[in-house]
């Protein structure tokens, strides 16, 4: 069966992040699953690529990784297109992902299809992709007809499912060229990270908007998703007022999430921020206005004031932890 390249997304530790399982699953529905690691931690990682399906594992672990921001990933892909003659490549859908993935088709002459929110085989065998184009108004299927199809996947879009495969390693040697080194990482600053899941990966996220009134407001959303063990998002009205971190914002400029339950709380569910969480498997919104936008993607609906609503719903949550 024809290999298909799916980047790993780690720690250096070997960590494997749960969207690199979620790319193992969408891999196995093309063929072979080959992984590419980069860097240190494969020996730590490889129990979990192979419960989720990965065949092979191509080791590269060489410092340049880390020193030289992501152009020596796209130069040791681009070599592993050219020797396995991959069906496709697949990579996270985040802002690294998708700079690879261009990079990756520049070099390869490939296509490249960003946004995925499926992949499937489709009639030929080729992949068959599925993108929420314009603000996620419009659905299409896509299929690339040049090159070796590149997709990057957005996290959480797939639900992962384990499967065993063999993860046979293959060491890669590898060294970046002069061209791959032109911007040097010079400093790297582990941002703080608190007991909540990271946005994009997490399975449940609430979201919390305007309508939570202030800085001190929004704290509320923080206390429903440290009642759900969810991760905390927020409308761009409340990062632009400064009510809540920039990296929190979930839309069209802000980042895309798709977990199994997205909470809405106090937004009114415009278009540019319905496009970062739309493809959510199970939305609730929780707005007093009953003609709110939101209503009309959310499976879920509370009308109400959220600061009566949310405090309730939190005294629930605690009761049925406790049975
Ligand atoms: C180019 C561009 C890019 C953008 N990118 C993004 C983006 O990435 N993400 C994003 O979110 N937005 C983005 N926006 C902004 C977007 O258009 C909206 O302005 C923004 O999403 C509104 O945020 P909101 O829903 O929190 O606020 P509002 O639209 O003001 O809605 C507040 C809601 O809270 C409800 N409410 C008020 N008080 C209560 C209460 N006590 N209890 C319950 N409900 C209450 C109201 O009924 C209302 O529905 C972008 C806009 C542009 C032009």
């Amino acid at each position: 069966m024809a290999e298909v390249l799916v980047l790993a997304e780690h720690s250096d530790s070997g960590e494997v992040k749960k969207v690199t399982c979620e790319l193992l699953t969408a891999a196995r529905r093309l063929g072979s699953p080959s992984v590419v690691w980069t860097g240190p931690g494969a020996p730590e990682g490889l129990a979990r690529l192979a419960e989720f399906g990965a065949e092979k594992v191509y080791v590269a672990d060489s410092p340049d990784f880390s020193g030289y921001v992501v152009t020596p990933v796209a130069e040791l892909l681009a070599s592993l297109v050219a020797s396995a003659a991959p069906v496709a490549v697949l990579v996270a859908g985040t802002a690294e992902g998708k700079e690879i993935a261009g990079r990756l088709g520049v070099k390869t002459g490939s296509g490249v299809l960003t946004d995925a929110v499926d992949v499937v085989a489709g009639p030929d065998g080729a992949p068959s992709v599925e993108q929420p184009n314009f603000g996620g108004a419009i659905t299409v299927h896509s299929v690339v007809r040049t090159g070796t199809p590149i997709i990057a996947v957005r996290p959480s879009a797939i639900a992962a499912e384990a499967s065993a495969g063999a993860a046979t390693v293959e060491t890669v040697e590898f060294a970046a060229s002069d061209a791959a080194k032109a911007a040097r990482v010079t400093e790297h600053v582990v941002a703080e990270k608190g007991e909540r899941p990271d946005l994009t990966e997490a399975s449940i996220v609430v979201s919390g908007g305007r309508g939570t009134g202030s800085a001190d407001g929004f704290g509320i959303i923080e206390k429903l998703a440290d009642a759900l063990g969810a991760a905390v998002g927020a409308s761009r009205a409340v990062t632009d007022a400064g009510w809540y971190p920039h990296q929190f914002q979930v839309g069209q400029t802000g980042k895309t999430v798709s977990p199994q339950l997205y909470v809405a709380v106090g937004i009114s569910g415009a278009i540019q921020h319905r496009a970062g969480m739309q493809t959510s498997k199970t939305i609730i919104a929780i707005n007093k206005d009953p003609e709110a936008p939101i209503f009309e993607i959310a499976d879920y609906g509370l009308v109400g004031d959220l600061f009566t609503v949310v405090p309730q719903l939190i005294e629930e949550i605690g009761k049925h932890k406790q049975i």
